[in-house]
């Protein structure tokens, strides 16, 4: 079955759409726990969390990094946080690899 991020990327459910491109889609969160939050997603689905990553998915790995970067730049970020979930008991809740781009407010750590 095909996971809600699945249908975003497949246009299914709308989405506030930030970046596109053959390998990744990034896009608000719609649940926003900073003034910008944006999530970067694998096109691919076989990847439902950080762990299951393979050596074959290095430079795809890479890609949805420097990608992460430019579009904090692009969403005049200075300083940002970057965080991926890895499983439940980390926060996961949709599992399709995304990384969390937060900014636009100071952070706290240790992280809650
Ligand atoms: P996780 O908790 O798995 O690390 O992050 C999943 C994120 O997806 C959450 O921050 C949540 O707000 C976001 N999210 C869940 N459903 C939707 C949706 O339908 N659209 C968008 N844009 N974000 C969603």
């Amino acid at each position: 079955m095909a996971t809600l991020f699945k249908k975003i990327i497949d246009k299914e459910i709308p989405a506030s759409i930030v970046y596109e491109d053959d390998l990744c889609l990034a896009f608000r969160d719609i649940n926003p726990q900073a003034p910008v939050h944006i999530l970067v997603i694998p096109k691919i689905t076989s990847i439902d969390k950080l762990s299951s990553a393979q050596p074959q998915h290095q430079s795809l790995l890479g890609h949805l990094l420097i990608k992460t970067q430019e579009i904090a730049r692009a969403e005049n970020l200075p300083d940002y946080r970057v965080v991926i979930n890895n499983g439940e008991k980390a926060g996961q809740s949709v599992f399709h690899l995304h990384i969390h781009i937060l900014g636009g407010r100071d952070f706290s750590w240790p992280p809650g």
